[in-house]
């Protein structure tokens, strides 16, 4: 059975990745060895970076004066690396869900936190508005896409102080304003790669400023100046990032992608909105994701959850079960996602309406 996948991360990928990333795993390059067994300081694995770098620049419109690396340790690990390289004594943080809690938490360890705004009073279910960024602090930070709970800030906002987002799971899916940005970064298992890579595009000038230490693994600098090979990068998320960026090139970029992003994005909300048995935990609109769908049983429904889950489960749906902070149902609908799954899913939905009458 045809297999729709909507896990969360991590995700659907390009069939085009999947398929090209398997051959070099035998054969890389034609060099009649696998690409995990080959150096990374090899001419050939030195073009994939090349090439991955230079088509993430130019997918994503990236002005001079940026620098991209791809690095380890997850969107996690920037969580500190951020407050690392540009802290000398405030940030700012918006409080849009679990991750960005983490991100928070990570900061204190080098001075004042300011939370401007938070949405933890309705777990989430809303993007904070209508917030003052302090314009002494050193950087305001962002989540600009919350994997758990359906939110997204889908505009660049203005602020005053340089910029950071975490756009882990909403990279790619959707033009973005990168001057409007001293850092972005995210988890590459969302939207580009597998797991093991990790991408911050980074404005090289808010960088130098702090007087502490930085760990040299730690430090963006370090990786900028080494163009992502100051140590052993993670070869094969690297390579299939590339065959990802190629994908998008072919499909016609950004602009192209965020079109039937949108379209997806409109049936499966129209369906919740219309069908009786489901409802959005995004009472907004506009802070609704494109990327990760969130939905429930409608009141007076809620003991039919599980009865739904087994009928898209019967159909190859897999990975709509919701976070447990949220519950329910979650749909990701990342770009590797063709509409056809969408269809199915709503279908489904609409099976199951038909069955309660
Ligand atoms: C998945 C996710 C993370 C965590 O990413 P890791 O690479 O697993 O550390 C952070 N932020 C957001 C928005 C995410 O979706």
């Amino acid at each position: 059975m045809k297999k729709h996948n909507f896990y969360a991360g991590p995700s659907v990928l390009p069939q085009y990745t999947i398929e090209n990333t398997a051959k070099a795993l035998i054969d890389f390059a034609g060099m009649g060895l696998s690409l995990m067994e080959v150096s990374h300081r090899s001419k050939q694995f030195v073009a994939v970076m090349d090439e991955a770098q230079q088509l993430f620049k130019e997918l994503l419109d990236i002005p001079d004066g940026y620098s991209v690396v791809f690095v380890g340790g997850g969107a996690s690990t920037q969580f500190a690396m951020v407050p690392f390289n540009l802290m000398k004594k405030k940030s700012a943080y918006l409080n849009t869900g679990a991750w960005a809690k983490k991100a928070i938490k990570e900061a204190h360890a080098f001075g004042e936190v300011v939370v401007v705004g938070s949405s933890e009073d309705k777990n989430f279910n809303y993007i904070p508005k209508g917030y003052t960024i302090p314009e002494d602090a050193d950087y305001f930070h962002i989540t600009t896409n919350n994997t758990i709970y359906g939110t997204e800030i889908k505009y660049d906002i203005d602020s005053p102080v340089p910029l950071v987002a975490d756009m882990s799971s909403d990279i790619f899916s959707r033009p973005v304003d990168i001057s409007k940005y001293a850092i972005i970064y995210g988890g590459a298992q969302k939207n580009l790669a597998p797991a093991g890579v990790t991408f911050a595009i980074v404005r090289d000038d808010i960088l130098g400023q702090v007087e502490h230490h930085i760990p040299t693994m730690l430090k963006y600098q370090t990786h900028i100046d080494k163009e992502s090979m100051f140590n052993t990068p993670p070869v094969v998320p690297v390579f299939a990032a590339l065959q990802t960026l190629q994908w998008l090139k072919k499909l016609g970029g950004i602009n192209a992608i965020h079109k039937v992003n949108k379209f997806k994005a409109g049936l499966l909300y129209d369906e919740i909105e219309r069908n009786p048995l489901f409802t959005t935990t995004v009472p907004d609109p506009d802070d609704r994701s494109i990327m990760n769908i969130c939905f429930v049983m409608n009141a007076g429904y809620e003991n039919l959850e599980q009865e739904f889950f087994d009928l898209a489960s019967s159909k190859g749906m897999v990975g709509i079960k919701g976070h447990r902070s949220v519950g329910g149902f979650r749909a990701s609908t990342y770009n590797a996602l063709p509409v056809e799954s969408v269809e199915a899913l709503v279908g489904v939905m609409q099976e199951f309406e038909s069955l309660r009458k």
